[in-house]
């Protein structure tokens, strides 16, 4: 079994034909996903996917993207919010100093919310970084010195530096269809050294199709090829690939019930 641990299903990229994509993910073998929640005010429409579909489920947040959006949001808010039997995880939240679409006093403030809750839940944190390897790195050093949380790095495309600092707090790593793009060869040298025990796999669909659909709309199906490169890049089998980014996923976010295979 698979699961891909970060899809964005509740957009109009899905409004047709979403019976036929979760339907072609279940013959790919992907037995769990995770829809991501970018914005607290889009979290009813995330939930209703996760409500709708056997072994889905959903997480609760606001992007740095978005964080303009309600920067004053509160933890107690987050916390209210992920008591939803179907909520697994805090998030989508981070720091994105590329595109900058928050100021980064705006992402900083939504980002420590985000970690209050994941402290006082339990729930693991999905973290969004980038172009904010330092930032990040000594945020999470010092965050998890006051108390720590459960963690990932979604979608992974930063440094070694960071890899190894967040390593060694105690977090997990997700590859994405990145992977699997040509030019990769430095995440690619990246993704070996990872913690074999703690390294899981998405699609973050609807965006980054893996090859050879790249450029396509990627559906939760292609995650399959994230582990084939995976597997080929650490020298495990296919099926092994698959148990330990299962394993991984159901270890770190334990509120989700795994399938009876
Ligand atoms: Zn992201």
């Amino acid at each position: 079994m698979l699961v891909d641990s970060h899809v964005n299903l509740h957009g109009e990229q899905y409004e047709d034909d979403l019976e036929e994509v979760v339907a072609r993910a279940r013959a790919a073998g992907v037995g769990t996903m995770l829809n991501i929640c970018c914005k607290v005010s889009e979290f009813t429409p995330v939930l209703v996917i996760a409500e709708r579909f056997e072994n889905m489920y959903a997480s609760v947040g606001t992007h740095p993207h978005e964080a303009h959006e309600n920067p004053d949001i509160k933890s107690s808010e987050l916390i209210t919010l992920s008591q939803h039997p179907k909520v697994i995880g805090i998030g989508e939240t981070g720091l994105d100093f590329h595109y900058n679409y928050s100021g980064r006093d705006d992402q900083y403030a939504n980002f420590q919310a985000h970690i209050d809750a994941a402290r006082e839940t339990g729930l693991p944190l999905i973290i969004h970084s980038r172009n904010a390897d330092v930032e990040m790195a000594d945020l999470l050093e010092t965050e998890m010195a006051k108390g720590e949380f459960p963690a990932l790095l979604h979608c992974y495309t930063g440094g070694e530096e960071l890899a190894r600092r967040a390593a060694d707090l105690g977090l997990y790593f997700s590859l994405s269809g990145i992977l699997t793009f040509k030019k990769a060869d430095e995440l690619r040298a990246i993704a070996k050294q990872l913690p074999e025990d703690r390294l899981m796999i998405e699609t973050d669909c609807p965006y980054l199709a893996p090859m050879p659909y790249r450029g396509r709309r990627n559906e939760p199906a292609y995650v399959s090829r994230v582990a084939e490169d995976l597997a080929q890049l650490k020298g495990w089998s296919i099926e092994d690939t698959h148990n330990r980014t299962t394993d991984a996923f159901f270890r770190l976010f334990s509120k989700a019930k795994r399938p009876i295979a």
